[in-house]
């Protein structure tokens, strides 16, 4: 790699949504989805103001029926006198027709190919003639709509979700990055001979890792096909609170820092209006680049696709393992850090399990490394105006603790990337920190920073200071960073959908609840989630559910097999307890 080299970066279609545009040179939009039933228009005016206000600037309706896509025209009639320029997105599942007619008068429709064709989903398995039949009848379905879109302006995005792909396209890709992206592009691929070009595609799922992967596979192959249209981005089933926008980040930011993304919506478990403030903050954050210092996809050591974590050789007991958490000595926090630091005159001491050692600075190495009684391992603080190729080819056993404070978050991966390409073994400990007194700020910040390295599995430890905050919250954001980019589980895991019109019941006190109970739980994933119509599929591979099932009723779920229906929603926490413990993973608290 050119240490001067810089990769221009194509621009997106743009394509027009009402008044607005996305994609292109346009600055990212924002944007979020009602979670009134869309059938009460009174709640779903003054939501639509709420959210406006907080600053979105496109707005989505859930419209399961025709019932609902009425009710929409009348809340386009009342909202649409104070506020034209507000496009406003009829979001459509299962029926065609809801979406044809929700083209004729709304500026955007999204559909899920998943189950835009609907009799594609009563098929197991698919011969070559049943794959062709099942992808004509979605063709057919989406060339009546196209024409309605035509006729209308309206926009279409073609919403894939990890969690509800076709068993058309499970059959051949199973749930993959790559079937996710054949789910998009067939109906790209469709709309394009078509010759209508007014989309925007979106890739989403709760897994930040996948979803990166996918949308990275979706832009290649657009690039190669010169079909480069904008890109929607969002982390399904977020959660809540700071777990929710640190997961919601740690998808989005590496796709946006390296060009990837012209609209953002991010999910939370919580009113949309308090998305919003989180969705700006991260495009403020993190602003599309014009270039890249590196090749975005080149596949060389990391490979920017692909799953495998890059080989390390374990010094000092790091390398081998999950990614380590550095913290101050003296935190007390649960878990702890796996290696305490502290402050000397020359440096840092490090203690790990009541041993002790230094780490130096690179230029002492003719200091003799006192770890290890003998051994000739040592660690070594260093920053990346070394030169990558140099730190590379010392074969010693070190372990680099790479200070990234003086490069852009873009250089310092780059740097990564050539110290792997250069033939380094040693692990790194990505070192940072940060100066930012605002918590969300902060936790946004450095999740997006760092994702950008730990989504690809590039480092053997990450050590984040920030004077403003304690110790004990630097490790928990620490441990939730590596969570979130799915290197390390330190905690329940929790899938909660944000809720929108199929929601019947209070899913922000529910899940409040769920986590009271369960956050003793380590390395279980728990989804709390609005419907029985989506949810079990969007809960992807949670281990328990809890999943709405109609009007005060619940149904839980093992896996993805329901074993309790329809329980009162009263005793549905229980239940799910209950559940959890007759399958032996409950333990108490
Ligand atoms: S799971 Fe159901 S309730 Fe939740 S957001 Fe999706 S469609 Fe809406």
């Amino acid at each position: 790699m050119d240490p001067e080299e810089t990769y221009l970066l194509p621009l997106s279609r743009k394509v027009k949504i009402g008044r607005i545009s996305i994609g292109g040179s346009q600055p990212l939009v924002i944007q979020s989805m009602a979670n009134t039933q869309t059938s009460d228009i009174e709640a779903s005016v003054s939501q639509f103001k709420r959210v406006i206000d907080a600053g979105a600037q496109m707005l989505r309706y859930s419209t399961p029926g025709l019932r609902d896509v009425e009710a929409l025209k009348k809340i386009a009639a009342r909202v649409k006198k104070s506020h034209p320029e507000i496009p406003l997105v009829a979001d459509v599942h299962f029926q065609s027709t809801v979406a044809n007619r929700a083209a004729t008068f709304c500026e955007k429709v999204r559909i899920n190919p998943g189950n835009f064709a609907g009799s594609e989903k009563d098929l197991l398995e698919f011969n070559q003639e049943s794959y062709e039949a099942g992808l004509n009848s979605a063709r057919n379905k989406l060339l009546e709509l196209i024409e309605i879109c035509k006729e209308h302006e309206c926009a279409l995005r073609i919403g894939v979700n990890h969690g509800s792909l076709s068993s058309r396209i499970m059959s051949r890709y199973g749930d993959t990055p790559e079937g996710m992206v054949e789910s998009a592009l067939e109906y790209v691929r469709i709309c394009h001979e078509a010759g209508f070009h007014n989309l925007v595609l979106s890739l989403k799922s709760s897994n930040t890792r996948l979803m990166v992967k996918a949308v990275r596979l979706l832009c290649k192959i657009m690039l190669l096909e010169d079909l480069y249209y904008p890109l929607h981005l969002g982390v399904t089933e977020a959660g809540n609170q700071l777990e929710g926008r640190i997961r919601s980040v740690c998808g989005m930011a590496p796709l946006l820092m390296e060009g990837m993304g012209d609209t953002i919506r991010v999910s939370l478990t919580e009113p949309p209006e308090d998305e919003i403030p989180v969705a700006r903050m991260i495009g403020e954050l993190f602003p599309k680049p014009e270039t890249l210092p590196y090749d975005r996809f080149k596949v060389s050591s990391i490979d920017p696709f692909g799953f495998s974590k890059v080989s390390v050789r374990e010094v000092l007991e790091v390398g081998r393992g999950a990614p380590v958490v550095i913290g101050d000595k003296g935190t007390v926090y649960m878990p702890a850090p796996d290696i305490y630091a502290s402050r000397t005159e020359r440096g840092y001491i490090f203690e790990k399990q009541g041993h002790s050692y230094n780490v130096f600075s690179l230029k002492n190495e003719h200091l003799p490394a006192p770890s290890g009684e003998g051994s000739e391992a040592a660690a070594f603080l260093i920053d990346t105006s070394e030169d990558p190729a140099r730190i590379a080819q010392i074969e010693k056993d070190r372990l680099w603790i790479l200070d990234c404070n003086a490069a852009q978050p873009l250089l310092v991966k780059k740097w990564v990337l050539n110290y792997y390409d250069a033939g380094g073994k040693n692990p790194l400990i990505l070192k940072k920190t940060f100066h930012e007194s605002n918590k969300e700020k902060y936790v946004l910040r450095a999740s997006g920073e760092l994702s950008l390295l730990l989504i690809d599995q590039m480092v053997s430890g990450i050590w984040i200071e920030n004077d403003d905050f304690t110790s004990e919250f630097n490790t928990w954001l620490s441990f939730q960073l590596l969570q979130s980019t799915r290197n390390r589980f330190t905690s329940t895991e929790y899938i909660a959908c944000p809720s929108c019109g199929r929601t019947l019941f209070d899913i922000q006190n529910v899940l409040e609840r769920v986590k009271e109970s369960t956050a003793h739980l380590t390395g279980l994933t728990i989804a709390v989630m609005g419907c029985i119509v989506n949810g079990p599929g969007e809960m992807a591979d949670a281990d328990y559910g809890y999943i709405g099932s109609g009007k005060g009723q619940v149904s839980i779920y093992k896996g993805k097999k329901e074993v309790l229906k329809k329980i009162p929603e009263k005793k549905a926490v229980e239940a799910l307890i209950q559940i959890i413990r007759e399958h032996g993973d409950w333990k108490d608290p």
